[in-house]
């Protein structure tokens, strides 16, 4: 980050601006919708500016700007779309210790205006530091949609009854009771009522908080996906978005956990797979111990929880403790992974049924039916079977499997790093060594990427030997 997103307090302030053209006018739209003292420098004015004088939303001086012009002023802009004069004002308001903005000249301002999205008081700021205007726009233009117009109203009144408000305890009860206005009984007032309605709505609002027992805590034991954010859940964004405690695992990626509440308390339970580095009976307290202190515990899982995630101890744990929880399932490594081979799980006429394996059990390497995987055609997806491979391997040819049954393993599946290896049963090892991959990894047996497929993500030509 090159500049720091800050809200300046301009409400009685000097902002003084120097150009008469449409780049002027520009910024001047924005800078109107604040309290401040606006003064535009310009020879030349547009039509406009002399009808925004005539009302008395600024004050208009026709000449150039001359030494002291800036004085006393928080900000300047620079907007006469002539580099020449841009920098003369620049300097004059630079040594009358304004802080600079000149239009179009990155390089040059000392600050820059964010596009706004305005439900004063609520205020949206965009900025991509003079990358990307038009992802700007576009932001801008989603969260125009997206907020409704009554924002600002509700937000005005709810400022005038924080006083009130602070009867309630700090923490979870007061944000309840926010959120409940914002969301829901607000909007619902100002529906059917209006705006006179909002007021007594917000008595009643704090009578019924008030009243409210305590709030018994919960957990949600929520599917992460395998680790692109587009492939969350929205009830696991929900859930993210309204969460005290946020316990994660190991697999989940940084940009998932940006989504989570800013006030969510992050614990990283550091487990991928079967070694742990935090002991799973230590993880059960935890959630336990954070639900009964009346939190939403989020206690977030790669993929689904409930492929090999060690879901039923940390249910039995929370039903020993007489906590309530659900589960909200998750795009699971082998579904994200066959997505990233162009590939079906199941096909007509060539497998009708799909196998979940791990390659960890409790006790080490984990035993399969290996006979049956080894029959032509069985397509089996194996979690944790990095270190596994040479010992799955050895076992299916062992039992008659065909050497040259397609095997293929997909690294970070639905990540932007991801890695495809397309190769076949009897080179699996050393192939997959030789590669030394350092992601979480899925092993297909009996799936090869569909070709294209295969060519688009292709790394190297020789990990599809
Ligand atoms: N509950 C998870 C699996 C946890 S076990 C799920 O449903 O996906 C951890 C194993 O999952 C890893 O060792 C790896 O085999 C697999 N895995 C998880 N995320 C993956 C990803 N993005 N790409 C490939 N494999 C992944």
């Amino acid at each position: 980050m090159d500049h720091f997103p800050v809200f300046m307090a301009v409400a009685g302030r000097r902002i003084v601006l120097s150009g008469g053209g449409e780049a002027a006018l520009a910024k001047l739209r924005l800078i109107l919708k604040t309290r401040a003292h606006v003064t535009v420098f310009a020879e030349k004015a547009h039509p406009d500016l002399h009808r925004l004088a005539a009302e008395g939303k600024l004050k208009l001086v026709s000449r150039a700007m001359e030494p002291g012009d800036a004085m006393c002023a928080v900000l300047f802009y620079a907007a006469n779309e002539d580099a020449d004069e841009d920098a003369r004002v620049a300097e004059l308001a630079h040594r009358d210790g304004a802080r600079v903005n000149i239009v179009d000249n990155l390089a040059d301002s000392q600050f820059i205006t964010p596009a706004i999205v305005d439900r004063d008081p609520v205020v949206v700021a965009i900025g991509t530091e003079g990358a990307a205007p038009v992802l700007a726009r576009r932001i801008k233009a989603d969260l125009e949609e997206r907020l409704p117009a009554s924002l600002g109203l509700l937000a005005r009144i709810g400022k005038g009854f924080r006083a009130a408000a602070d009867v309630l305890p700090m923490g979870r009860k007061r944000r309840d009771f926010w959120s409940a206005f914002y969301f829901d009984r607000g909007p619902k007032a100002l529906e059917t009522g209006g705006e006179e309605a909002i007021r007594p709505t917000l008595d009643r609002l704090l009578d019924d908080t008030l009243a409210a027992k305590h709030r018994a805590g919960h957990v949600d034991l929520v599917g992460a996906g395998p680790g692109d954010p587009d492939l969350l859940t929205l009830k696991a964004r929900k859930a993210l978005d309204t969460a005290d405690v946020v316990i994660f695992d190991r697999l989940v990626t940084p940009e998932i956990l940006e989504l989570a509440r800013r006030e969510a308390l992050m614990i990283d339970a550091g487990k991928e797979g079967f070694g742990s580095s935090m002991p799973q009976d230590e993880i059960d307290a935890l959630i336990v111990e954070h639900a009964r202190s009346g939190a939403q515990v989020v206690r977030l899982k790669s993929g689904d929880p409930t492929v090999f995630g060690r879901l039923d101890e940390e249910i039995e744990a929370c039903e020993a403790a007489g906590v309530s929880w659900r589960i909200i399932p998750g795009i699971t490594a082998a579904s994200a992974a066959v997505a990233g081979m162009g590939q079906s799980l199941t096909k007509r006429g060539r497998n009708s049924s799909v196998r979940y394996l791990t390659g960890h059990d409790t006790r080490g390497f984990a035993d399969h039916d290996w006979r049956a995987l080894a029959r032509p055609g069985e397509v089996a997806a194996i979690y944790m079977g990095k270190r596994a491979a040479r010992f799955i391997q050895g076992r299916l040819l062992m039992h008659g499997a065909d050497p040259a049954t397609p095997v293929t393993v997909i690294e970070n599946a639905s990540r932007a790093d991801q890695r495809t290896l397309a190769t076949t049963l009897s080179q699996l090892e050393p192939t997959l060594t030789e590669a030394g991959l350092t992601g979480p990894a899925l092993t297909f047996i009996g799936l090869a990427p569909r070709a294209a497929q295969a060519a688009a993500h292709d790394i190297t030509a020789q990990e599809f030997a």
